[in-house]
């Protein structure tokens, strides 16, 4: 049945007078303002009567030519005339007009993006009806003046400045500032001067046929979905262009009808600090957006936040404590019905309450995590239902120190948000500086056009890393998420001159040694030291993450090398390191040297000694954070990259590094040389050294195994110890590195008489060794899927190039999103469920787990969950992430 008994229509949905054809669960088709409108009518709230035109009228719209439904006219015509019925007035009529607001409305709330009428249906005729039906003709012009200029911006498009000078100058000439002190008599005079303009403007009239408006509005609304703005907001936000926006046509209610009038904004709890208390503001004699225009300062709500924010203008509770109280009670069953802090617009006209819309309101990570666990501790949720509402990625916000939300900021320039928190430090444009100056315990952001696995160190000593290329992938964003230094990627305005040590941007130059801060989580470059402040593990965050370590089935691990990095993730509650890339652990100033003399060595002999040496670095590196872990497990990546990552390129570098080592100059530009691939993603790199140069891998095998016999000697638990071999294809490759390593193993343990437990697996990322995964299960104990080169070699993209084109993709559509950062589910996915079935078809009880940036991304945990993969590893930082969205994937099953 619809609202009023008359048969229900196809696009158009009735809402007032204590019922609706729609409802809150409706927000697919009739928006998120539309359903809850429904939803508030339907309780029995003040709500100005309406009609919905739902999104699949949008749909329809852009999928024929930008065109109506046949039937649409008619169900409008219809919908109008029953809202003219249960008002009482009549659109367009000159004695006794109904007035309608046009409202856009999509499926989440996107503010600002789209546009709304206000007003609508006045006329030089019906504003003097609404003069006299109101008995204010100050008031009727008032709306008229609002009306002429919105429409004239949303619908006409014409600029709404023009329309503020015209008002200006008016003030100008009465000699007065506010609009409230405007009377009729100067509201008459604007009116006039606003047509004459938009007449100038549009070489027309501005349209005086009420029906005429009313479809202009319709149309600008459903327009306005593919405006700019609006198209943006979704890219940034994952809104699929499909959805489409719902139009709401609602009768007018007047908070512009004198001091019994009022406008308002509430939130049920504080949005920025989750406490449990009404907070909001509003304005006396105001209508629509002047709460939030700032032309005046509104009025706190309640007499509470008055005193807090220090001021004297009476609180709403003050001024109009009937039809407060009336609000308190009616804001208190909203929240009560839908379970969750709301943000709410309402108006007062003439000392009677109208609600305008509701919705789960926005809020702060740090609210979000308040609110959730004091609504289960109220009984209002469970505690289950706590876990599944908050955003894992908002988590984010709360993990790194950040910059004070209420500091000043002076923006620089500004790129993509690549690695989150923040950091301030002496700007500097050279890997060898930064770590000289971090050495020296000073604070540097390292500046770089890109960065390559040579500013390793560099960036590691930095606080933060600023790249005018790359993008959200790219080695500077991967590595200093892996590292939790914040980082801003992809800064395209930005000029770099390495060699002048200089960067500009925006006609303001920076240079070496000037304080910056950036902004990881904005992509900010804010000149000199901004405040921070510090993420906080406790209190609310930590019971949070106590219940979703409840009901999470899939482990999660981090991904750490360092002493510093393995802390932070059992900090953030990792249950072991799931990667250990050890190349990371030769990167070092002083142990790369090491590395470069086993390259440069002519033969097996010629490579003992170096080896030797970085079998010490390779064990202390490894007891120290076996011990870290203590008892958990540890997956050790064997040696990865090609090795002339290691080695110097450029004439200078190479004479550089020759003075410093006392190696040969010329022999090392040679060995550069004969290294060099045209293609190294796809050449002479993991588990392939270790078939050419075997010497390489026995030594970390036997820098391993020391290692957790040392540990376990010391009395700490066992490490669990993993040992895992990259870039595996082929099951003949994972035999003959198994037997290495069991020969390697064996070796070690009879020397020492002790034996230690292990496993070796493989590192599954090339397509190969998800086909074959059952070769590679009869001697692979468990599995990792390292999904940042298995996406590369899925798809044959390489992701420190993709940036260039990626968002061409985006644009037209072909990638949804980036596959580098949410795991393509449908092809490199796919692969990982033949790799889990056709590995576990061998080896029943093999371990399967992912090891790439997928891995703290919490769309590819849920998939992750769902082929029963035992863990995830992720970077350390993201570890809280990855366990709350591993919770909600668990707790989604169930239902
Ligand atoms: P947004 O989505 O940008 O908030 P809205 O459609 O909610 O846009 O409308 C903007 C403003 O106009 C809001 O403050 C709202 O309260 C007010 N408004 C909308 N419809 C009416 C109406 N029928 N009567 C009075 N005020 C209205
Ligand atoms: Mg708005
Ligand atoms: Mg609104």
């Amino acid at each position: 049945m619809a609202a009023d008994g008359a048969a229900r229509m196809n696009w158009v949905y009735a809402f007032g007078g204590g019922q609706a054809d729609g409802n809150a669960s409706m927000k697919d088709l009739l928006g998120g303002k539309g359903a809850n409108l429904a939803e508030m009518s339907a309780l029995g709230l003040p709500v100005p009567p309406g009609f919905t035109i739902t999104t699949e009228a949008c749909t329809h719209f852009y999928a024929n030519e930008r065109s109506y439904p046949p039937s649409l006219a008619e169900e409008v015509t219809q919908a109008m005339a029953r809202l003219e019925q249960l008002i009482g007035k009549r659109f367009g009529d000159a004695d006794n007009p109904l007035l309608v607001s046009v409202r856009s409305g999509a499926r989440t709330s996107m503010p600002g993006m789209m546009d709304t009428v206000l007003n609508l249906g006045l006329n030089d005729r019906t504003v003097d009806g609404l003069a006299k039906l109101s008995g204010d003709r100050r008031f009727a012009l008032d709306s008229y003046r609002r009306f002429i200029q919105m429409y004239s911006n949303v619908v006409l498009g014409l600029d709404h400045h023009m329309f503020e000078e015209i008002l200006d100058d008016h003030k100008d000439r009465l000699a007065v500032t506010l609009d409230t002190a405007l009377d009729a008599d100067a509201w008459t005079a604007v009116v006039a001067d606003y047509k004459q303009a938009v007449e100038t403007e549009r070489g027309a009239p501005f349209p005086q046929d009420p029906h005429e408006q009313l479809w202009g509005a319709i149309d600008a609304v459903f327009s306005s979905w593919m405006n700019e703005r609006a198209k943006f907001y979704r890219r940034m936000h994952d809104i699929p262009e499909a959805w489409g926006t719902a139009v709401n046509v609602q009768s007018m209610v007047f908070g512009n009808m004198g001091e019994t009038s009022a406008t308002g904004v509430a939130f049920t709890r504080n949005p920025s600090t989750g406490e449990a208390r009404l907070y909001g503001e509003f304005l006396v004699n105001a209508q629509g957006e002047d709460v939030v225009a700032g032309i005046r300062t509104p009025q706190a709500l309640t007499k509470a936040g008055r005193e807090e924010m220090g001021e004297k203008a009476a609180s709403m509770e003050e001024a109009m404590p009937e039809v407060f109280g009336q609000f308190r009670g009616v804001v208190e069953q909203l929240e009560r019905h839908y379970r969750d802090m709301q943000d709410i617009e309402f108006t007062v006209e003439q000392g009677a309450l109208y609600m305008l819309q509701t919705r789960s309101g926005k809020r702060t990570a740090k609210a979000a995590l308040k609110i959730a666990v004091e609504m289960a501790a109220e009984g209002v949720i469970s505690q289950n239902e706590a876990v599944a509402r908050i955003d894992p990625a908002s988590l984010d916000q709360l993990l790194h120190p950040t910059i004070d939300p209420d500091a000043p900021r002076e923006i620089i320039a500004t790129g993509l948000p690549a690695s989150p928190g923040a950091a301030t430090g002496k700007a500097v444009f050279d890997s060898g500086e930064a770590e000289r100056l971090g050495q020296a315990g000073e604070a540097v952001i390292l500046v770089r056009e890109e960065t390559s696995p040579e500013d390793i160190h560099g960036m590691h000593a930095a606080r933060g890393i600023v790249t005018a290329r790359g993008g959200m992938t790219s080695h500077a964003a991967v590595v200093a998420r892996g590292m939790g230094r914040p980082c801003v990627s992809g800064v395209g305005e930005l000029l770099i001159d390495a060699k002048g040590r200089t960067f500009s941007a925006r006609g303001r130059t920076i240079r070496a040694g000037d304080i910056i801060t950036i902004d990881g989580s904005s992509g900010e470059i804010l000149a000199g030291a901004v405040q921070m402040v510090e993420p906080e593990l406790t209190g609310d965050f930590a019971t949070l993450m106590g219940w979703a370590d409840q009901v999470r089935r899939l482990r999660v691990r981090a991904n750490a090398e360092t002493a510093l990095a393995a802390r932070t993730a059992r900090r953030f509650g990792a249950e072991g390191i799931g990667l250990v890339r050890t190349e990371h652990m030769f990167f070092d100033a002083e142990r790369i040297a090491a590395v470069r003399e086993m390259i440069l060595a002519d033969d097996e002999a010629g490579r003992g000694p170096p080896l030797a040496r970085m079998l010490e670095m390779q064990r202390s590196d490894l007891v120290e954070i076996f011990g870290i872990m203590h008892g958990l497990p540890v997956t050790i990546r064997l040696l990865d990259p090609p090795l002339h990552e290691f080695l110097p390129h450029s004439r200078e570098d190479v004479e550089a590094v020759a003075k410093a080592t006392g190696l040969d100059a010329g022999k090392l530009m040679q060995r550069a040389r004969d290294l060099a691939e045209t293609n190294p993603m796809l050449g002479h790199r993991g588990c392939r050294l270790g078939v050419s140069y075997p010497e390489i891998y026995e030594m970390q095998v036997r820098a391993i195994i020391e290692a957790a016999l040392a540990v376990t000697a010391s009395g700490a638990p066992a490490p669990i110890v993993e040992i895992m071999h990259p870039l595996i294809a082929k099951g003949e490759e994972m035999r003959f590195l198994r037997i290495l390593t069991d020969r390697v193993a064996r070796h070690v343990m009879e020397e020492q008489g002790r034996e230690v437990a292990y496993s070796v697996g493989a590192m599954v990322e090339l397509p190969r060794a998800a086909l074959c995964a059952g070769e590679l299960a009869e001697t692979a104990e468990f599995f990792s899927f390292g999904t940042n080169d298995l996406t590369q070699t899925t798809f044959g993209i390489s992701r420190d190039d993709s940036a260039r084109f990626l968002g061409a993709y985006m644009d037209k559509a072909i990638f949804e999103k980036d596959p580098f950062v949410s795991l393509d589910i449908d092809g490199v996915g796919e692969l990982i469920r033949i790799a889990a079935e056709r590995g576990r078809a061998v080896r029943p009880d093999i371990k399967l787990g992912i090891c790439g940036e997928h891995g703290g991304d919490p769309a590819s945990i849920a998939f992750c969950e769902e082929v029963g993969l035992d863990y995830v590893s992720c970077s350390p930082y993201r570890t809280p992430i990855a366990r709350l969205a591993a919770a909600q994937a668990a707790l989604a099953r169930r239902t």
